[in-house]
């Protein structure tokens, strides 16, 4: 029997879910996922692992809002595996009425066989990783598409889904604004409604961490990332797409509601390797070894590491912290108190003052963001506030 109950509030019993695909045609420069390229051979039998850790976790059909199918790349699975896994997930978290259901694809692994299996399924939001247009920066990145198939792609997804988004990188070695101007003019000429735009990150242990370990790539010097940064924001707003959190721009009632989730502190169930869940104020996260995943799913153990419980200080300020991400919604004091049982002012009354003095924070009385300026010094303000 499907459950529908509203038992306890969205931030402690999931009302979304995450699962995770770790497969990928090859392994992309600046990756720190649990991705992994050369096991395709071992995609049913993850699957099988994948429903068994999934029947265990939940025990009966729980009804969710947002599913959020990610990896890796979900599309690397061939048509029928795609299919086996949508059905899957649609028995286990049947999706509410309104609800939104994402799966990530690469623009390289997406045809059109693939997408009718989605969207037959109920999936009604395809987020493509484009990362760039210009084939000198998909190869600084070792991403394995070429520029030309995200223009396909989108022709695939506009098709058969109501949403879509595209993942941008700026930052990348050897670009520079007239590179990322051409991106943004590229992406835009796409007509997206949501967008994902991060800086590059050199995750230690990638290959581009070495590289630059090494000194064998030049990282784009701070003030042109910050330009890159503000170039984005004035093209985006100009484009009726405004930034909802530090990194994601859409047109009003695009955002990302799984996203949103996240941001807001709420629960999440996370299924598949190395995925990560927030269940009744406790973070787990499972293994990042595929063997042993599988292994232990298999001899009917959990995959999970070491718990993390949360304590309620801490919980009111790591929801403090994500939920200043949010650009427009911010801190709502109200909602704030409701969630975490915290007065904003008694926990972090010194720390807003001062920032807002310093202009990176904004304070209304209702809600406190980040301004502008903040924005570019949000870890610095994220760091603090937790
Ligand atoms: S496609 Fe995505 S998950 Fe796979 S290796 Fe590249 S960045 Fe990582």
């Amino acid at each position: 029997m499907s459950s529908t109950a509203h038992e306890a509030p969205p931030w402690l019993r999931p009302r979304a879910a995450y699962v995770h695909i770790p497969f990928c045609a090859h392994k992309c420069g600046y990756c720190d996922f649990a991705s992994l390229a050369g096991a395709d051979h071992l995609a049913d039998r993850y699957l099988d692992a994948l429903e068994r850790e999934t029947a265990a976790k939940l025990g009966e059909p729980h009804e969710v809002d947002t599913i959020f199918i990610g990896g890796g790349t979900p599309t690397r699975l061939e048509a029928p595996a795609l299919e086996r896994l949508a059905r899957m997930v649609a028995h286990w978290l049947p999706l509410a009425e309104g609800g939104e259901w994402t799966v990530e694809a690469n623009p390289g692994t997406l045809d059109a066989a693939k997408a009718d299996v989605l969207a037959a399924a109920g999936v009604n939001r395809v987020s493509l990783g484009a990362q760039s247009f210009q084939p000198r920066l998909l190869a600084a990145l070792e991403r394995n598409h070429a520029p030309e198939e995200v223009g396909r792609a989108v022709a695939i997804v506009r098709d058969r889904f109501p949403r879509w988004s595209l993942d941008l990188i700026f930052g990348v070695p050897g670009s520079n604004i007239d590179d990322w101007k051409a991106d943004l003019d590229a992406t835009l000429a796409l007509d997206p409604s949501h967008l994902s735009c991060y800086g590059l990150v050199y995750e230690k242990g990638t290959a581009l961490w070495k590289q630059l370990q090494r000194g064998e790539v030049e990282p784009v010097v701070e003030d042109v990332e910050r330009e890159m940064y503000e170039l984005v924001m004035d093209r985006l707003e100009q484009a009726g797409l405004h930034l909802y959190e530090i990194s994601n721009y859409a047109r009003p009632g695009h955002e990302s509601r799984h996203n949103l989730v996240y941001w807001a502190n709420d629960a999440y169930w996370g299924l598949g390797l190395g995925a990560a869940e927030y269940v009744e104020g406790t973070r787990t996260v499972n293994t990042r070894d595929m063997q042993a995943y599988l292994k232990r799913i298999e001899a009917g153990e959990s995959a999970t590491g070491p718990n993390e419980r949360l304590g309620p200080e801490e919980r009111a300020r790591e929801t403090a912290m994500l939920m200043l991400r949010r650009t427009i919604l911010g801190i709502d004091r109200a909602d704030f108190r409701l969630r975490t049982g915290y007065d904003l002012d008694t926990l972090l009354g010194p720390v807003i003052v001062r920032f807002v003095g310093e202009g990176l924070l904004e304070d209304d009385g209702r809600r406190v963001r980040l301004t502008h300026e903040g924005r570019f010094l949000a870890d610095r303000v994220l760091c603090e506030v937790v």
